[in-house]
């Protein structure tokens, strides 16, 4: 790309500060998560809607490809750049005055996760979107790839917790979708076609956040378990419990080991099991008793064995550490490939031993380190490193036993990814969820969005 004849086009246009061309920094924005190679050719950081509608209209008349870019915590690549403009919303993080009367609240793209709690637990609301990497991930990242994250068995992904966007197109127009209206049957639902595309077909600059009220009383159990099969036996049961269930996390023994020893905790189980499993139920205050009697039914009936009860703030906060802190204490460990893969929930217990018994037959020496939303049929299968392999065969491994997971998962009705998107990762196995006949719809889509195919290219489909 000749950066220096669209530097000297966008002269006088915008203004300086927003470009940035030093090769540290095209690096750093041109990078994520996933550590696959990649950099940017220029980066640029607008403040405004307007701003982006300029640089993607100039960047359209020259044919220069456009990678948006969040937080960069996602895990399908879907913000890696192969040398293109990287498009930053890093400075567009206004966030609006909660509206109290619609529940809402209208935010830039490029604000956080957390810093949108944060703005809005004054009022008693919340926007439900809750995943480890929150202090990090940006709303335009959430609802590019449609987050899920630990609370969705409650609330459901991001999508269902939007009721208007503002979006701008490689051409530079700028879309006003839905106008914030919790009603709106007038034709297609461009709002719903754009979450979850990745960055493939707009940009999202602003949004309108649909937000509710916090639980009003919370406990956090913690069970162990001898297989995913006795944990789902569990997780039926709980379904028809005396309370709603806000998460249901499972993880292995050698999640909790590894997260344990980075924050330096013991168990406070008296013995260690193969598996976990971490549940936040809601329930009236005053049923305390009920929920009390239900757990020693679980005992007497030897659904459970043993378990940990957090019912003070504190308490609670200790016991989601340990979930929350198994991604990045997984990857601080040894090189991992993940796969976010999800089947129905009841055909979940044969899928997890399927995949344990084909890695244990393949020889291969990896370990799986398995975690995720139980409750949701959205387990993580991570493949972890062993030391004695080269970096060059733990590659070629993972990349055989993917194929293994990949048909596994066609034969379950599975899906390749459940919540972290395609981006470049999943690409090749975009075809395992969708049928030919999606994937050609899916092209027709993508041409009548970005016809020069000039937008986030080569992720989640090749045109
Ligand atoms: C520790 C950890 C825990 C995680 N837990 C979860 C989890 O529980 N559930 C879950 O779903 N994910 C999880 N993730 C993955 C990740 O945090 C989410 O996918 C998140 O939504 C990505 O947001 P981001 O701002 O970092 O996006 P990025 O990684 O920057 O980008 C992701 C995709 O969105 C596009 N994009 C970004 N901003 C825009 C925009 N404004 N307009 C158009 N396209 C845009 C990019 O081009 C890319 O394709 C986790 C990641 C980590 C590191």
């Amino acid at each position: 790309m000749d950066w220096k004849t669209f530097l000297s086009a966008a002269k006088g246009l915008f203004p300086d500060d927003l470009f940035l061309i030093d090769a540290e920094d095209c690096l750093r924005y041109g990078s994520d998560w996933t550590k696959t190679a990649g950099t940017a050719g220029l980066v640029v950081r607008p403040r405004t809607t307007d701003e982006v509608s300029e640089v993607l209209k100039l960047c359209s008349q020259m044919k220069i490809p456009v990678v948006p870019s969040g937080g960069r915590t996602g895990l399908a690549g879907g913000a890696v750049a192969r040398g293109e403009l990287v498009l930053s919303f890093e400075r567009m993080n206004r966030l609006s005055e909660v509206d109290i009367h619609g529940n809402t609240v209208r935010v830039q793209a490029g604000a956080t996760t957390q810093a949108v709690h944060e703005h809005c637990a004054p009022q008693g609301l919340m926007w439900p979107i809750d995943l480890a990497s929150k202090g990090s991930c940006e709303i335009g990242g959430n609802l590019s790839t449609n987050a899920g994250g630990l609370r969705v068995i409650r609330y459901g992904m991001a999508r269902k917790w939007v009721v208007g966007l503002q979006a701008v197109t490689m051409a530079g127009e700028i879309l006003e979708l839905n106008r914030d209206l919790e009603k709106n049957n007038t034709g297609y639902d461009l709002i719903q076609l754009l979450i979850g595309s990745e960055g493939t077909l707009a940009v999202i600059t602003e949004a309108t956040l649909k937000l509710t009220r916090f639980p009003n009383h919370s406990w956090v159990m913690f069970f162990p378990f001898e297989s995913p099969r006795a944990t789902l036996d569990f997780f039926a049961e709980a379904r028809r419990g005396p309370f709603e269930i806000l998460a249901f996390e499972f993880f292995s023994k050698a999640c909790l080991d590894i997260v344990s020893a980075r924050l330096n905790r013991q168990s406070r189980l008296g013995h260690s099991s193969p598996f976990y499993a971490l549940m936040e139920v809601e329930f009236p205050v005053g049923r305390e008793d009920e929920v009390d009697q239900w757990l020693g039914m679980m005992l007497e009936n030897r659904v459970v064995s043993d378990g940990l009860l957090a019912k003070s703030e504190s308490e609670k906060d200790q016991v989601w550490g340990l979930r929350e802190g198994i991604t990045e204490s997984i990857q601080a460990t040894a090189p991992v490939k993940k796969y976010d893969v999800s089947v129905p929930v009841r055909k979940l217990a044969a899928f997890l031993e399927e995949v344990e018994r084909a890695l244990k037959q393949s020889g291969l020496g990896i370990e799986l380190y398995l975690f995720g939303h139980l409750g949701d049929g959205s387990p993580h299968l991570n493949l972890v490193k062993p030391a004695i392999s080269t970096m060059e065969q733990f590659n070629q491994d993972c990349a055989e036993f993917e194929k293994t997971i990949f048909v596994l998962l066609k034969s379950y009705g599975g899906s390749v990814s459940a919540e972290h998107g395609v981006g470049i990762l999943k690409k090749h196995w975009l075809t395992v969820s969708r049928s030919p006949a999606e994937m050609r719809l899916f092209r027709d889509i993508k041409r009548v969005f970005d016809p020069q195919g000039l937008l986030n290219p080569g992720k989640v489909i090749d045109l």
